[in-house]
């Protein structure tokens, strides 16, 4: 089972990510950290899914392109109410767009912009 330890990050993605999180506190904000290391293993049963497996794409990343198999990306998803928000338009969109600006003041990546077909909210990365 992939991580979700920050324990798993490199140093320098972790203190971006502890960066990140206390931005995020700072802006009354709660990030539930979902993945961050992941076996190249497991990352190939992700990209198995939707394509050779059942299910739908969660990634564009075969193994060995993942920054995550080198514990170099952490996914989050922002919690309001106590439950996570996994939409992306309307005020859902928001928030991501907020939460994203807090992880690049943090110096990290953000899939949340990257091109549509492999855009990515909840990824962040530093690939240092
Ligand atoms: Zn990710």
């Amino acid at each position: 089972m992939a991580s979700r330890s920050l324990l798993d990050l490199s140093p320098a993605t972790r203190a971006r990510m502890l960066d990140f999180q206390e931005r995020a506190g700072a802006a009354g904000l709660f990030l539930l950290v979902t993945c961050t290391l992941r076996t190249a293993q497991e990352q190939a049963a992700l990209y198995a899914q939707g394509r050779t497996a059942p299910g739908r794409v969660v990634t564009w990343a075969k193994p060995g392109q993942s920054l995550h198999e080198t514990g170099q990306a952490v996914d989050v998803v922002p919690m309001r109410g106590g439950v996570c928000v996994w939409g992306t338009t309307g005020a859902d969109l928001d928030l991501w767009r907020q939460v994203g600006a807090l992880g690049e003041a943090a110096g990290l990546e953000w899939g949340g912009r990257w091109p549509a077909k492999i855009r990515d909210y909840p990824h962040f990365q530093f690939k240092g």
